[in-house]
């Protein structure tokens, strides 16, 4: 079997953006659905019973299925532009570590399931949800509200789901299924600067921070760029373009830790000599208070409502998705700490299934270090000596949780661990 340095390298070519560096593969397409088939190919290859759920969650069973189980896995999908191993990382760390512990035998003396799981549309960067597979199966989203989501196309979730071999009536919250998942532990890739410089390879997430995406829609009068004299335009740009530039100024004089971006706009119609009748932006928030994220949410949102006053313009304001502060399941993670005593734990101000899981099961994060720091581009980094030992740390973890340590012949984790990480 093979290694994860040469797991990752079978998909370095899927996906590729071909306007410029890094990955397209979004929620959902035909190149995730590609990534899909390579990681059935590996779970069939290594005799792993394999399933697609209702919601598009890809399955594979390592031991037969049952209660209590051991769950794996994360995301293949990217953001546009993405790095190659936020997400890949985990799935292709997954197979590896399930390699080592059937070449160890750990996998003979497990005493829970073990399956490994890729969720669908984590980034959101389609139908504007990050995280949709597992907000889907938690019921974290309504399935009608799911449905109806649209992407750039204005192609719902129902008719690309279609498309995608699922069933829209059976889309939708599964307590049965999550009620089967004991522990779920995913392995990433650091979004971040905590491990850079370190000689740590690997951290223990301790929490996902409070984090919201909202849409603004700055509405005007379409007309002539020639022919309008300035004082007679209601442009949305402006409106907009004015918010945009406040929002470090807000977000600063909110709390010093809140970070607010604005990566994505649309403006409509969208031709040079034409003063646009919409502008549309997507305002991302986040800090691990919730207070501060309202905080920062409120200045913005009445700076938008002047500013569109001032120019004659209209804004609505919709929240897309929010995600309060998460806490990871504190049992687990102390079972995580006594199998990686040195491993820092770690914040992490970027969002994960496993953040929109740990209310409802017992869920953790390994973090691999990252030297570059940078996340969400392309020159998002893993050097292949931590890639391995960040599956030698995830085997360890695994084989802990399935009561599967040599010599030990007691059972790892209880059956009635299910404290949740809550708020
Ligand atoms: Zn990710």
């Amino acid at each position: 079997m093979s290694d994860v340095v040469s797991l990752l390298a079978q998909i370095e070519d899927t996906g590729r953006d071909s306007r410029g560096p890094g990955y397209q593969r979004p929620g959902f397409s035909s190149t995730e659905r590609e990534l899909r088939e390579w990681f059935l190919a590996e779970a069939d290859a290594r005799g792993m019973d394999t399933e697609v759920d209702a919601n598009g969650i890809t399955w594979a069973w390592a031991t037969s299925p049952g209660e209590n189980a051991v769950v794996t896995g994360s995301h293949l999908d990217s953001v546009p532009g993405g790095g190659a191993f936020d997400g890949p990382l985990g799935v292709a760390s997954a197979l590896a570590a399930f390699d080592e512990l059937k070449s160890s035998g750990a996998l003979d003396r497990a005493q829970r399931p073990l399956a490994l799981a890729v969720f669908p549309e984590e980034e959101g960067s389609r139908f504007g949800v990050a995280c949709l597979g597992s907000r889907l199966i938690t019921g974290a989203i309504d399935a009608d509200r799911a449905l109806g989501l649209k992407d750039a196309n204005a192609d719902t979730l129902a008719d690309v789901a279609t498309g995608y071999g699922l069933d829209p009536n059976r889309i939708g919250e599964d307590q049965s299924r999550l009620a089967g998942i004991g522990s779920f532990i995913e392995l990433h890739v650091e979004q971040g600067i905590g491990l850079a410089g370190t000689d740590e390879p690997v951290a223990i997430g301790s929490s996902i921070i409070g984090h919201g995406r909202w849409h603004f829609a700055f509405s005007g009068q379409g007309n002539h760029a020639g022919t309008t004299p300035m004082s007679h335009r209601a442009d949305p740009v402006v409106a907009a373009s004015r918010v945009i530039g406040d929002i470090p100024v807000l977000a600063a004089a909110a709390d010093a830790r809140a970070v607010a971006t604005v990566g994505r706009t649309l403006i409509h119609p969208g031709g040079t000599n034409v003063i646009a009748s919409s502008m549309s932006f997507w305002l991302d928030i986040r800090h691990a208070d919730d207070a501060v994220v309202t905080r920062v949410l409120e200045a913005i949102s009445a700076r938008a409502k002047e500013h569109a006053t001032d120019t004659g313009a209209e804004v609505s304001i919709s929240q897309e998705s929010y995600s309060p502060t998460t806490f990871f399941t504190a049992e687990l993670n102390e079972r995580l700490r006594s199998v990686l005593p040195t491993a820092p734990m770690l914040p992490s101000g970027a969002g994960h299934d496993a953040g929109i899981l740990a209310p409802h099961v017992p869920s953790a994060m390994l973090y691999v270090r990252n030297p570059t720091g940078v996340s969400h581009a392309p020159e998002e980094a893993c050097e292949d000596d931590d890639a391995r030992v960040g599956v030698q740390a995830l085997a360890a973890v695994l084989e802990r949780e399935l009561g599967a340590e040599a010599g030990s012949g007691s059972s790892a984790g209880s059956a009635a661990d299910s404290s949740g990480g809550g708020r």
